[in-house]
């Protein structure tokens, strides 16, 4: 079929493809495509809506019926997906067609999307470095051009670590607003999914089409708003709250670059105000004592009984690594040693950012406290953990965060973190949307 009969959601498709196909053996980027993309976006195309045509692709732990949910895990290699999560309905009911699975750590359990049973996926903006995880196929596939957005998952800044390595957009929502129906575990207290976008207009309006209740349990109950059509970089009356603690943690070059976007914003209206979170760096511990215990009580059904392999026989290294954690925390657990006492900081660190936010309309930040390293750096476990620092704080909360190109440092992006009060998301994407194509 000649280029002129295609339609353009095909047309569209077909282009995605052919860069796929040309540049992602070295990307990996993805772990499987759509064999059933073109239909879909010749029925998309009739079917319009207002993603009409839109490239989409989702994180492997994400069910998209047909396709395989691995989590980028042995564990889970023939798992066929026998059904859509909400998210992927919501997103083919306005006509989006999803390109395929893409790549990320195991389990959702990593900082840098090297940990995949798959191999790790290379940084289309910084050649030879990592692109952050876990969610480290969707903002690849995004920043190299193959996708016009993908979703992600963030339990602790899977989704803004690898948008601010790679040099896209990416929204953690309140914990809530999106139904998780559909998405594998890694901890459901703290699990959100979320767009990831080259602008904040098109992670916008991918976040009004997935959010809004649906029949969950976990859900709040609230009506979907149209931000993209409300967005405004009108920052006039705009208070943008700065923590002195973001500076101890941060490296220099990156807090140069969260300055600048910082003056640029108070060029544009806003009001710059320093506030405290003294429990900054508390929130580390108790976010991995968390998601310890919660990964480990989720990876009880993987028991070879149901999936094909026990997990702890299959996984990698960080995975079990959680399991036996996880299993000791829960064993000790009787005394209340470790789990309730994070569960008292998680309260602690929650009011302290709600009060900082009383101050403020936004906070905005550095997103991690340093660069991505070289691919095949060995990084110790705490030094691993040490990237989330910035980004867990908001799960703990469950606050909305997202994060913007702010600059670059010798090439390498680096993201503007801006977090705001519980289902703020208007004000957080007007604050992102100022901030943009200003790096
Ligand atoms: N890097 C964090 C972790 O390993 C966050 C992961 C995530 O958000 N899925 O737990």
């Amino acid at each position: 079929m000649s280029r002129q009969a295609l339609g353009e959601a095909e047309e569209n498709l077909a282009r995605r493809f052919e860069e796929i196909e040309r540049r992602d053996r070295e990307i990996n980027s993805f772990i499987e495509l759509n064999p059933h993309a073109q239909e879909e976006a010749r029925r998309a195309e009739k079917l319009g809506g207002r993603l009409a045509g839109m490239t989409v692709a989702v994180k492997s732990n994400i069910n998209v019926r047909g396709l395989r949910a691995t989590c980028a895990s042995k564990t889970l290699e023939n798992y066929v997906a026998p059904y859509d999560a909400v998210v992927v309905e919501r997103l083919r009911r306005e006509g989006a067609v999803i390109l395929g699975m893409t790549n990320m750590d195991e389990f959702a359990c990593g900082s840098s999307g090297e940990s995949s049973y798959f191999g790790p996926t290379e940084n289309p903006s910084a050649k030879g470095r990592i692109p952050g995880g876990s969610s480290s196929g969707s903002a690849a596939a995004v920043a190299a051009g193959f996708a016009d957005a993908a979703l992600g998952s963030d339990t602790g800044g899977s989704i803004r670590n690898p948008a601010s390595h790679c040099g896209v957009v990416g929204v953690k929502p309140t914990y809530g607003l999106v139904p998780r129906h559909g998405l594998i575990d890694l901890a459901m207290s703290l699990d959100q999914i979320g767009p990831i976008a080259r602008d904040v207009r098109t992670a916008a309006l991918l976040l009004e089409v997935i959010a809004g209740s649906s029949r969950e349990a976990s859900m709040l109950d609230v009506e979907p708003q149209p931000y993209s059509q409300r967005l405004s970089a009108d920052l006039s009356g705009i208070k943008v709250g700065f923590a002195k603690e973001y500076e101890e943690v941060t490296s220099p070059e990156i807090l140069g670059v969260v300055k600048r976007a910082l003056r640029r914003l108070e060029a544009q209206g806003a009001e710059l105000v320093e506030v405290e979170l003294p429990n900054l760096e508390k929130a580390l511990p108790t976010y991995y004592l968390i998601v310890f215990v919660e990964f480990f009580s989720a990876t009880r059904r993987y028991d070879g009984r149901r999936y094909g392999y026990r997990i702890e026989e299959v996984c990698g290294e960080e995975v079990l690594r959680r399991i036996m954690l996880g299993s000791y925390i829960s064993q000790k657990e009787y005394a209340g040693r470790y789990y309730r006492r994070a569960l008292q900081f998680r309260s602690l660190i929650r009011r302290e950012l709600l009060q900082a936010l009383e101050e403020v309309d936004v906070l905005a930040g550095p997103t991690t406290p340093k660069l991505p390293h070289r691919l095949g750096e060995r990084l110790t476990p705490l030094e691993m953990y040490a990237y989330d620092l910035l980004t867990v704080p908001a799960n703990l909360a469950g606050i909305p965060a997202g994060v913007v190109p702010a600059g670059r440092v010798n090439g390498i992006p680096v993201g503007l973190q801006v977090q705001a009060k519980p289902l703020q998301e208007q004000v957080m994407l007007n604050v992102m949307l100022a901030a943009e194509g200003r790096a």
